[in-house]
């Protein structure tokens, strides 16, 4: 790939890259719509790369290229971007580059040349992987001496101001920190970090991404009106954010609100929190094949109090586990997008099968199904 995309590069701005940089995309096994309650967050970076050959430009023109657009270089100034001016995928890197700038990094421009294979819109983080891709490469050659939160937290300032996504800071570190044969546990309130080791070949275990290939529009508005019911619960609960309300802690909070959609929200926020710790002490125990249940739980919370699943990803769940999963959940923002399975090694197939003839009799797009291998994060590959 890297020889493809310094041959790419040279065609098009005319000489060599000064280097070659990757950033994964990602799966969260469990911690779902916990991260703009300053939660817990459990992702793993997955094989599939952006990568990115960039050279260093002096003159303040940024130049733009993606083998998975149609079209041709975006060239724009470095001094005349502005959030929400240039839409499109050029906003994901050029949201970089001025989240960078706004923070007084001297970055005076550069030739970027972009390839992934990142699903996109499968609810597994192409946007972060492009962002981050952006933000290592121009920190490595800019010698801005940004540490890999500060890499996170540009790329998500680039998604939140500069594109307009308010997306929380899970999929930004998950592409920058995550390391290869680990799952990140991540405390999103303040960054703070470890790596749970997370081999599952090792004991005979598989974990699947099920691509339902379906997004169901729903707007903006179902995330704010989550993210706004979550502020009003902690509001209401006089904490800070949702993350305070301790589980044993739980009941009498709930009684405490008289909105039942507020109740529910609060309801999936405290208890996902309390699964992602479950997870992390079974994992550090041992016994990854316990965490089947907790997975399914946290399928059914999403589905009934946060409602932000849909039919297609109720069917992977279902299906997989009616074919003898341990146990399995959508995962990312949900309406569509992709699934987890755990599975013994041993009927991985049969429930690959399963899955698919399930969507089949009810008329669904067959969707993709692949093995979440964790992988590394962002690198410098050349
Ligand atoms: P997700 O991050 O879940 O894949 P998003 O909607 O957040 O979905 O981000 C997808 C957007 O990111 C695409 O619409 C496109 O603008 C941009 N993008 C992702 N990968 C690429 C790529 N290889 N080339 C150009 N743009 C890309
Ligand atoms: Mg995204």
């Amino acid at each position: 790939m890297t020889d493809r995309l310094t041959s790419t590069f040279r065609e098009l701005y005319g000489s060599a890259p000064d280097g070659v940089w990757s950033a994964p995309g990602r799966v969260n096994l469990i911690g779902e719509y916990t991260d703009f309650n300053d939660g817990f967050v459990l992702p793993l970076a997955l094989p599939h790369t952006a990568v990115a050959a960039v050279s260093r430009r002096q003159d303040g023109l940024l130049r733009l290229h993606s083998s998975d657009v149609e079209g041709r270089v975006v060239e724009l100034r470095v001094d005349g971007l502005e959030p929400g001016g240039s839409g499109g995928w050029a906003g994901y890197p050029a949201g970089v580059v001025w989240a960078l700038r706004d923070a007084g990094h001297p970055v005076t421009g550069a030739d970027i040349h972009l390839e992934s294979t990142v699903p996109v819109g499968a609810g597994l983080s192409s946007s972060a992987a492009l962002e981050v891709v952006t933000a290592l490469a121009l920190g490595d050659l800019f010698g801005l001496g940004l540490d890999r939160r500060q890499l996170a937290l540009m790329s998500q300032r680039a998604e939140n101001v500069f594109v307009g996504v308010p997306c929380g800071i899970m999929d930004q570190t998950a592409a920058a920190c995550c390391t290869e044969g680990h799952a990140l546990h991540l405390d999103t309130r303040d960054l703070s970090q470890r790596q749970v080791p997370f081999d599952l070949a090792a004991q005979g275990l598989r974990l699947l991404v099920v691509d339902t290939r379906v997004k169901h529009e729903l707007g903006d508005g179902a995330y704010a009106r989550r993210r706004a019911g979550c502020e009003e619960g902690a509001r209401a609960l006089g904490v800070r954010a949702l993350r305070d309300v301790a589980l044993a802690h739980l009941d009498d909070a709930l009684a405490e609100l008289d909105d039942p959609v507020v109740r529910r929200y609060v309801r999936h926020v405290v208890t996902e929190n309390a699964r992602v710790e479950e997870v992390v002490s079974l994992l550090g125990a041992g016994e990854t094949r316990a965490t089947g249940p907790v997975l399914t739980a946290g399928h059914a919370s999403l589905r009934d109090d946060f409602e932000v699943s849909c039919a297609e990803l109720d069917l992977v769940v279902e299906s997989a586990n009616a074919a003898g999963a341990l146990g399995a959940r959508m995962t990312g923002g949900g309406f569509g997008g992709s699934a987890v399975v755990l599975v013994e090694e041993a009927v991985a197939d049969a429930v690959t099968k399963e899955v698919m003839e399930a969507f089949a009799a009810a008329g669904h797009r067959a969707p993709r199904i692949f093995p979440a291998v964790p992988s590394a994060g962002a690198r410098r590959l050349a």
